[in-house]
């Protein structure tokens, strides 16, 4: 296999290689969004279209496994004409299209011509313990409960119609904390475990959520395709810290590069590499590097 499309000095990357799905498998590729396929700082993901035609000539899913809203989602996902499950708000709830050609799994319900499976915890709970750690912890915190559209906008680099789609939210609160300007991250860890909820660290945003994340939706996503599917091959890309327990579930994990580090992460996952390039082009390179190995 070449190693073109990936970095090969130190970073993440392990000395183990990762594997390459042997030719003829059915390949199911997971995908975050922000700073993976899409630019971190435009949205945009034409640089890696060549990678996603390939896929769609192909009959490989790609799913979406974001931070983002059913709302965000479901828009986007049409735009890049894909009819795959999606997974929203860190895992919070996995979407299953109503034109799929596949029948959904029975814990699926039908809502608004999706049918969702619930994963996460209802919002305004998510959102009231959010207001208690505040309290408890005497830190200025701004979820976007407390942000108008506008200010999500200024937030995300979002137009407004966009940033209206982002607080439509159901699971997750994304969330800023402006004083201390270290905050400690024991102290939060904490208090979110007392509340029942977890923590996730996206690309802009601290996530406070259920007990699901984007690593159990994407087992549970998984085990459906599996049924379906012998030897099927997941490769999963990501760029932030909320993805990496996603990565740690897939066979073929790849970190995106973006500006952060991630030094130890190749402990964590050994079987971790990173991209050569960052965002949607290094999301291209490498999909279009690991389908050249596996396809037929
Ligand atoms: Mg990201």
């Amino acid at each position: 296999m070449k190693r073109d499309a990936f970095h090969d000095n130190g970073g993440s990357r392990s000395s183990i290689a990762a594997p390459v799905p042997p030719k003829g498998s059915s390949i199911v590729v997971l995908t975050d969004l922000d700073g993976t396929l899409l630019d971190h700082d435009t949205y945009d993901w034409h640089a890696a279209q060549s990678a996603l035609d390939l896929c769609r000539l192909r009959n490989i899913p790609v799913v979406l496994v974001s931070s983002k809203t059913r709302a965000e989602m479901d828009v986007l996902r049409r735009t890049l004409a894909l009819a795959d499950p999606f997974i929203s708000e860190n895992g919070g709830g996995i979407f299953f299209p109503g034109e799929m050609a596949e029948s959904p799994p029975q814990q699926a319900q039908p809502e608004r011509g999706l049918w969702k499976w619930t994963l996460g915890s209802p919002y305004g709970d998510v959102v009231s313990a959010l207001k208690r750690i505040r309290k408890r912890l005497k830190w200025k915190i701004t979820g976007f409960a407390d942000m108008s559209v506008d200010e999500i906008s200024t937030h995300t680099g979002l137009d407004r119609a966009s940033a209206r789609l982002a607080a439509m939210r159901e699971f997750d609160e994304p969330f800023l904390v402006h004083s201390p300007s270290r905050p400690d991250e024991r102290l939060l860890n904490e208090a979110a475990s007392d509340e029942g909820l977890s923590l996730s660290l996206g690309g802009r945003f601290r996530h406070l959520h259920g007990k699901s994340d984007k690593g159990r939706a994407v087992e549970k996503l998984l085990a459906w395709y599996g049924c379906r599917h012998r030897d099927l091959v997941s490769v999963g890309l990501g760029d932030s810290p909320n993805d990496f327990p996603m990565l740690e579930r897939v066979d073929v994990p790849i970190l995106v590069r973006s500006t952060k580090e991630y030094p130890d992460l190749g402990k964590r996952i050994p079987r971790i590499r990173m991209t050569r390039l960052t965002g949607p082009a290094g999301w291209n390179e490498a999909v279009l590097e690991i389908l050249r190995d596996a396809l037929p």
